[in-house]
């Protein structure tokens, strides 16, 4: 019991710390306690799909491909997870059956619950699960077996001089890099703009390389993976100078965070810039209503 009082102390003494240190008062206290690698991508992409997200906390409907992600990362969880201790893969036809008998269905409907309706399928259900089964069943056979896992959907809450924490999830961390399985439907070989944030602050979290793992999948069932071994900028391994520069980049964004709420409050709307980003408006779930966009509606 006085235990927690003192973790709640010296959690405030952090946070007080940190504002001091960053130099600005952290004026979303209400609404954010902690920003994340993908609040920040999404802040930089278009404020106001942030604010719809994490400041009214509204949901996107779910889409087929993140469902499809989901279901193959839970069945690399599951793999991964017992491999920690036994050192040893599941069978293929273990971990196959296992998804086709209950994981794309357990994942479907907790990602309904989550996201507050049916999901937008560009083929229908059973298209979508065998798509993941192939890429689940290409990817264990060929990386799996090189994967030695000590931990996976590990956490973590880092202190990158922002007046709030950021916190993340990662998939896989091995004794000495962190993996983080990307799938889509084309073979990536460069970091994304959201992976470069993720990798960074992953990287600085870890304090090990971050290596990512393309996994794709066309809608013809054609899968691809790329991982650093293939093509080398999958691989994030900033040095100190590169980390200083992202906790600075970090620490800007979270001060915009602070000058759009002076600028426009909470109700107002932030700015759109999702309108001159490649595809943010294109998969973006708060469109409908999106003012950049209400001549076209
Ligand atoms: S539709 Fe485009 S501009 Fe509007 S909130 Fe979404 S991403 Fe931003």
């Amino acid at each position: 019991m006085g235990g927690g009082s003192a973790v709640i102390k010296i959690e405030q003494y952090v946070i007080e710390e940190a504002k001091r240190a960053s130099g600005f008062e952290w004026t979303l206290g209400e609404y954010l306690d902690h920003l994340s690698p993908s609040s920040l991508s999404m802040l930089r992409r278009c404020p106001r799909q942030f604010q719809q997200r994490y400041l009214f906390g509204k949901k996107e409907r779910p889409a087929e491909a993140p469902v499809i992600g989901t279901a193959v990362h839970a069945g690399l969880e599951l793999n991964f997870g017992q491999k920690i201790t036994s050192g040893v893969d599941m069978t293929t036809a273990e971990l196959l059956t296992w998804y086709s008998d209950v994981g794309f269905e357990a994942t479907l409907d907790a990602e309904q619950d989550r996201g507050g309706g049916e999901v937008a399928w560009d083929t229908d259900p059973e298209r979508a699960k065998v798509r993941g089964r192939v890429m689940l069943g290409e990817y264990h056979n060929a990386i799996s077996p090189r994967v030695q896992p000590v931990s996976v959907e590990g956490s973590f809450s880092i202190d990158l001089g922002a007046p709030v924490p950021i916190v993340g999830r990662f998939d896989i961390e091995e004794s000495h890099q962190v993996i983080d399985v990307k799938t889509g439907k084309r073979k990536t070989t460069k970091p994304k703009e959201a992976w470069r944030i993720q990798g960074a602050v992953y990287n600085k979290a870890r304090g090990k390389p971050v290596a990512f793992h393309s996994l794709s999948a066309t809608e013809n069932n054609a899968v691809t993976i790329a991982t650093p071994l293939e093509a080398e900028e999958l691989l994030i391994a900033l040095d100190e100078h590169e980390l200083r520069v992202m906790s600075q980049d970090v620490r800007a964004l979270a001060a915009l965070a602070c000058l759009l709420f002076d600028l426009y409050g909470i109700e107002q709307s932030w700015p759109t810039w999702g309108r001159f980003h490649d595809w943010a408006c294109s998969y973006c779930g708060f469109r409908n209503d999106c003012p950049a966009w209400s001549n076209n509606e």
